[in-house]
């Protein structure tokens, strides 16, 4: 068997167009411009690249991007301070401040303080715990990004997921958790696996849908991999070549993927892409919220 390659970059381009789209009619109809703030402490080169990627982004969907800069030595007071101006501020509909942040800061109480209908990135408790309790679905509310496009690749393969067996490989906040509540949603039977889990291959043999975001490069082997899966690959790692490059590969060995996979996404080119047009896709939804208006269907 050779893999379908599921192609994040135009699954991601037919989403923002969507947003694009449904940004326009509410620009028409009751005069808003979604604003999205995002928030750089220091300058860490990805961190730069991520954040500057996100402004075009919302600039190309015709949303207001503000784009703030600080300084690596800035204080938790003061960045608390910053995000309560732009809670406060209606031209910004959705605030991301860019992970990770300096040791000085305590990112859970940064996100935190971020006003839940602002709350973009979808980490805030508030947001987590809609996700969790099924107040917020997977169409209607901020859920957290990454995970969010992690499932819209999936249901592009297969729009129906029920019964299957998922196996999330991961449990951070930012993408493990809230992955496995979505595919829980879609009525998948998931396991969450971690660091501490036993026989990863064995349990990685019954999954149906596979998602990998350990941030390990090329962890998951051909081997590990049910005859048929689709595999969705979150880990971005950068590996240094003999030749003193870099490539960037994910969190699965790809080529022995191919050969077991129904579907697979590539890295890059794969869930990247979507958790930037999420990001816009919440922009839209916030700005819809904060107005008193139903979220469309995008
Ligand atoms: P974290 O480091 O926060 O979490 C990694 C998770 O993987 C943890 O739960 C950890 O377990 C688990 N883990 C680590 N090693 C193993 C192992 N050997 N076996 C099983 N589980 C293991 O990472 P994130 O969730 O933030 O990100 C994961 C990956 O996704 C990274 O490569 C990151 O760069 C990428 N990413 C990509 C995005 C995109 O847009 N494509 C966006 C966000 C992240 P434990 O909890 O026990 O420590």
């Amino acid at each position: 068997m050779s893999a379908s390659i599921i192609d994040g970059k135009a699954v991601a381009a037919g989403l923002r167009a969507r947003v694009a789209q449904a940004g326009a009619k509410l620009k028409a109809a009751h005069g808003i411009v979604p604003g999205l703030a995002v928030v750089l402490v220091g300058d860490d080169p990805a961190s730069a690249i991520y954040v500057k990627s996100k402004g075009a982004a919302a600039k190309e969907a015709g949303f207001h991007a503000f784009d703030i800069r600080q300084p690596a030595n800035m204080s938790e007071k003061a960045l608390l301070a910053q995000v309560a101006e732009l809670n406060a501020d209606a031209a910004v509909h959705g605030i991301l401040v860019q992970m990770p942040l300096p040791k000085q800061i305590d990112s859970q109480r940064v996100i935190s303080a971020i006003d839940p209908l602002k709350d973009v990135d979808g980490l805030h408790p508030m947001n987590a715990g809609r996700l969790l309790s099924g107040v917020y679905g997977a169409k209607h509310g901020l859920v957290a990004c990454t995970p969010l496009g992690a499932l819209m690749l999936i249901k592009h393969v297969q729009p129906d997921l029920a019964g299957m067996d998922a196996v999330v490989l991961g449990r951070s906040n930012l993408v493990g958790k809230p992955m496995a509540q979505l595919l829980l949603q879609e009525n998948c039977t998931v396991t969450i696996a971690h660091s501490r889990t036993r026989d990863l291959p064995k349990l990685c043999a019954r999954a149906d849908i596979l998602v990998a975001a350990t941030g390990r490069a090329e962890m998951v082997k051909g081997d590990w991999i049910k005859p048929g899966a689709i595999v969705i690959d979150v880990g971005i790692n950068r590996l240094s070549l003999p030749d003193g490059k870099n490539k960037l590969v994910g969190d699965v060995a790809f080529a022995e993927a191919c050969l077991k996979a129904r579907a697979i996404t590539p890295v890059p080119g794969g869930v990247g892409p979507m958790t930037i047009a999420c990001l816009m896709r919440n922009t839209l939804i916030a700005a819809c919220l904060q107005a008193g208006l139903a979220a469309p269907e995008i």
